[in-house]
């Protein structure tokens, strides 16, 4: 872990249960040492993590001059989140613990074009089922993290975008969800969880670029550690940057956008005018269809592949702007539309990075696909749950128990 400037410093306890989770077993001195912070400050975060039951001390180790020291571990089964991920095409929940490992997971009820008071009472249930078949006690759920498209806000838990309905622009997503389940919720975006869930995942830097993609495509951003937010929670949204100015008007106003032509929606709704339509099924699920494209494409189906290699090189061409923009070192793609064909889109991606982004004299870009995909943003989701609770002033203090 690395230093954080001033204004970027973790609350305490967060920065504690970070090191703890990346180090393993260690003393209070040298997670002040790591920290910088002094062992005062680092032995009232203990005390409240121990009180907590998050941190235990397991024996002692023998320091330089001799003097024992007490080590200290996480108890990952001390507390669980729930996280889910969905949008109009896809949904996926998971249970993950303290240490950011999945204890559960499953498939949400597709969204579609329905109403949020339709869809919401089918999450709560599949939250309810989730929690009962996995291993974890209801009452050592301490929320819901619920990934979704932006914008957002965050605060009230509202979307502010009539997508996929009207009745979603506004509607009390995390309250109604909250009601419903007995247990808080926070929303995030999709892209934003998934960076925040590939720190958790792999072994992603400290700043890195996103690109994720389900039906359609965004971004997100971590910077030392922290999620970018934005003003609306929207991310970056690449998918509607133009790729061609002179390009068909799109939805959004701009010309050319990228999600129109690289998109899972985009190259299956292509596909469908197309014999390969009849010859591989496609049905009206864009992101399946996307799916049985990229595996006609690698198993040798020239038409196939020709749609998804220009879907390829366009997120590559977008990748190599959005490095340029922000200058990381490193881009990781996460969504369930990388499940099947994900290794392409690195592999290109990476080889267009090497040839054109501007500071490639300077220092390399690595392409990484985050540790599951699939979950990635679930994961995040969850964490996000986590880190709220590490970050509240009063956690674990005993003074303020009882109030
Ligand atoms: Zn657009």
């Amino acid at each position: 872990l690395r230093a954080f400037g001033s204004d970027t410093r973790l609350p305490t306890v967060a920065l504690v249960v970070d090191l703890l989770r990346e180090r393993g077993a260690v003393s209070r001195v040298e997670l002040a040492e790591a920290t910088g912070l002094t062992r005062a400050t680092m032995t009232n975060a203990v005390r409240r993590l121990i009180s907590l039951g998050f941190v235990r001390e397991v024996g002692t180790a023998r320091s330089q001059r001799g003097t024992p020291r007490r080590l200290l571990e996480l108890q990952p089964d001390a507390c669980h989140m729930v996280g889910l991920q969905f949008d109009r095409f896809r949904g996926v929940g998971v249970i993950v613990d303290l240490a950011g490992r999945i204890a559960a997971r499953r498939e949400l009820p597709v969204v579609g074009e329905r109403r949020p008071d339709e869809v919401v009472p089918e999450l709560a249930a599949a939250v309810d089922e989730m929690i009962a078949a996995s291993a974890v006690a209801r009452g050592d759920i301490r929320g819901i993290g619920l990934a979704t498209y932006g914008p957002q806000d965050r605060d009230a838990g509202v979307l502010l975008t009539p997508q996929p309905t009207s009745e979603w622009q506004g509607y009390p997503l995390a309250a109604a969800l909250a009601e419903s389940t007995g247990l808080r919720v926070a929303i995030e975006n999709d892209a934003t969880a998934a960076g925040i869930g590939a720190q958790h995942l792999g072994a992603a830097p400290s700043s890195f670029a996103v690109v994720y993609m389900s039906g359609g495509i965004g971004g997100g951003l971590i910077i030392d550690g922290h999620p970018y937010r934005g003003a609306a929670s929207n991310g970056l949204e690449l998918g509607h940057i133009s790729v061609d100015p002179s390009g068909p008007v799109c939805d959004c106003g701009n010309r050319g956008c990228l999600d129109n032509v690289a998109s899972p929606v985009a190259v299956s709704s292509l596909a469908r005018r197309t014999s390969l339509a009849a010859r591989l099924g496609l049905g009206a699920d864009p992101l399946e269809g996307f799916d049985l494209l990229a595996r006609a494409a690698a198993e040798g189906d020239s038409e196939a592949a020709e749609l998804i290699e220009a879907s390829v090189q366009h997120l590559a061409a977008a990748t190599v702007t959005l490095v340029n923009l922000l200058d990381v070192s490193s881009v990781v793609l996460a969504g369930s539309a990388f499940t099947e064909s994900g290794g392409r889109y690195r592999d290109a991606a990476q080889e267009v990075l090497d040839r054109s982004v501007f500071m490639r004299h300077v220092h390399s870009v690595s392409v990484e696909l985050a540790g599951d995909v699939a979950h990635a943003a679930a994961v995040g989701a969850a964490m996000v749950v986590l880190r709220n609770l590490l970050e509240s002033p009063n956690i674990g203090d005993r003074s303020a128990r009882g109030r």
